[in-house]
């Protein structure tokens, strides 16, 4: 009798795809390909921003990507070419761009899991909460009619360090007003 290879549902494979992670050399060869359909020229530069910013496993802002450049680039950059060469990396879908009040924050986009972050709107830090917790919440969630690429939550809200430095000054005032 013939054995029968078993055959992932497609459904299925999808999610092991998504779960899969961008090597390195893939998201180089993504750029390249990004590169040449936008007939841009593939500049060392945008390379190496890609190697940096790439080891950086966080989010990050260009200020400290900056840093980074300084301390491990191979060569050195403008401020504005760190700027540009984030923005060409989000729109080839390798990098995603935190919309926050205070300055743009950057993170290397290796899947396309699901995701969830908490932002605090007194000292404006960007959390990413746990992709297992998030996944969990998200996975099911679709919108009628509406072909979802990313799925990217944000909740707004106070830190842990924020709500200690806030119980911490209303015991403050508490006390000053005691003593007039
Ligand atoms: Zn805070």
């Amino acid at each position: 009798m013939d054995k029968k290879p078993i055959q992932p549902t497609p459904e299925r494979n999808k999610d092991a795809l998504a779960r899969q992670s961008l090597t390195f050399a893939a998201m180089r060869d993504r750029l390249t390909q990004y590169m040449e359909s936008k007939a841009m020229r593939k500049t060392p530069e945008r390379y190496e921003v890609l190697r940096v910013a790439n080891m950086s496993g966080s989010i990050f802002t260009i200020d400290e990507l900056m840093t980074q450049m300084q301390q491990h680039g191979e060569f050195q950059v403008s401020r504005a070419t760190l700027f540009n060469t984030m923005e060409l990396l989000c729109e080839a879908g390798l990098a995603i761009k935190h919309p926050l009040a205070t300055a743009a924050h950057f993170e290397m986009q290796t899947d396309s899991l699901p995701k969830a972050y908490v932002i605090c709107h007194q000292c404006n830090t960007i959390t990413r909460v746990s992709t297992g917790t998030a996944r969990l919440a998200l996975q099911n969630l679709h919108v009628r009619y509406f072909s979802i690429e990313q799925k990217l939550v944000y909740m707004h809200g106070l830190c842990r360090k924020c709500q200690a430095r806030n119980r911490q000054e209303a015991r403050k005032n508490k006390k000053e007003k005691k003593k007039s």
